[in-house]
């Protein structure tokens, strides 16, 4: 289960979110521009993604 959730408000919705390849699981998604998606399964919790977000829109739960 992942402990990381996406604050859809804060990302702008407008680029190609870069923490799809920052995930050392494959466990981000995004459709378009969209904000991204956390797939629980797969997340292993390193916390990448939440320190690389320039708008941090990624956190702990
Ligand atoms: S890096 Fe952050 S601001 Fe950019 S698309 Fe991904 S979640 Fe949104
Ligand atoms: S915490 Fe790590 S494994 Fe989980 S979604 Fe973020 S980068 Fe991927």
């Amino acid at each position: 289960m992942s402990k990381v959730k996406v604050d859809s408000v804060k990302c702008p919705q407008d680029h190609p979110c870069p923490l799809v390849g920052v995930c050392p699981a494959g466990a981000i998604s995004q459709n378009g521009y969209g904000a991204p998606m956390i797939d629980g399964e797969k997340c292993i919790s390193c916390g990448r993604c939440v320190i690389t977000c320039p708008y941090h829109c990624l956190a702990f739960e």
